[in-house]
């Protein structure tokens, strides 16, 4: 199905400026590999017309949408209900427009998981040291808790975020011991302990250049890295990680599950995860995406 009918469902994304999204290009392939009559737009919204746009997805009837930057927390109030994971994260990458109600979802934390698990990796039982305490540090740190890790080291340039996000975890759950550490800590003793390295830091990016965010003569082959950033797809942490014989993973997965998780609250399908993870792959190496950029901050 590719024409725009008048029973075609709308789904998109708001946030503002909205310069870097790859979301339009998994869900319009994945809708159009099941033949459903839905399609996927970019709407940018700027903050003071936030309450307005969300009073647009129940006024347009707009199936589903995703949240970015800089709108993940303050949509909050305009929402009807919130899911277990937005409401304890306290931020919404999905709503999901249910009859007129619309539901917040967060489906960052399950996109981890499931992007670990596509490498057949589970955090059961693991030591796991997360590097960063922003919004993905959040959802990945709740994620963790939430799947049975052994303990949780959060570690921050700036340590009372590390503190707040282990208060906010041990207000849910008391099932494992979330220690905090300042990134300008001597980390060998974590390092040694630690199994699962998450980046959650833009340390790597293409714009901070070859940087790590934890020594090199600390990593090994017992650990595995994961680093949440996709752009590079292959950062200094998983390049000499892989080097040193650490199993690396990058953060292409997670952007694909948190992207199959909301599909399939919006149609109720199970997502083609290949389609999607194949039109996310094709997007970056053919430097579409910085087309689109262009095109969306005209
Ligand atoms: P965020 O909310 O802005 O948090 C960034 C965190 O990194 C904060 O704790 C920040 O510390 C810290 N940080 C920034 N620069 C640093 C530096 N030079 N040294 C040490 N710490 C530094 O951002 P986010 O949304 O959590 O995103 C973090 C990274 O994850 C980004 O690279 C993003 O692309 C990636 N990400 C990937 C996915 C995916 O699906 N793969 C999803 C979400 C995010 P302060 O609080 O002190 O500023």
């Amino acid at each position: 199905m590719t024409e725009i009918s008048g029973t075609t469902s709308i789904t998109g994304i708001i946030g503002y400026p909205l310069t870097y999204t790859l979301s339009p290009y998994m869900h319009n392939a994945a809708f159009k590999e099941l033949d459903l009559d839905y399609k996927y737009l970019p709407f940018v919204v700027e903050e003071r017309q936030l309450g307005a746009a969300i009073g647009g997805i129940k006024a347009l009837g707009i199936s589903g949408i995703n949240v970015t930057m800089p709108h993940k927390e303050n949509v909050i109030p305009f929402l009807d209900e919130l899911s277990s994971e937005a409401r304890r994260m306290g931020a919404v990458n999905t709503i999901e427009n249910d009859s007129g109600r619309l539901i917040g979802h967060n489906t960052d934390g399950i996109g981890f998981l499931k992007s670990l698990e596509d490498q057949l990796y589970s955090v059961v039982d693991r030591n796991v040291v997360v590097i960063g305490a922003g919004g993905a540090a959040k959802a990945v740190a709740f994620a963790v808790a939430d799947a049975g890790a052994e303990s949780l080291t959060i570690v921050a340039r700036n340590k009372s975020k590390a503190d707040a996000l282990k208060d906010k975890i041990y207000a849910y759950s008391h099932n494992l011991s979330v220690k905090t550490l300042s990134i300008t800590d001597d980390l060998a003793d974590i390092m040694l302990v630690g199994e699962l390295i998450v980046n959650a830091t833009p340390i790597g990016m293409k714009e901070s250049g070859y940087l790590l965010p934890v020594p090199l003569d600390l990593i090994n082959e017992r650990h595995i890295i994961f680093d949440l950033i996709y752009t590079p797809l292959e950062t200094a942490f998983v390049k000499e990680a892989s080097k040193r014989k650490a199993k690396a993973i990058n953060g292409l997965g997670m952007l694909l599950h948190q992207a199959t998780a909301a599909f399939e609250i919006w149609t109720g399908i199970s997502a083609p995860v290949e389609t999607m993870r194949k039109a996310l792959l094709d997007v970056l190496e053919s430097g579409d995406q910085s087309r689109y950029a262009k095109q969306k901050s005209r």
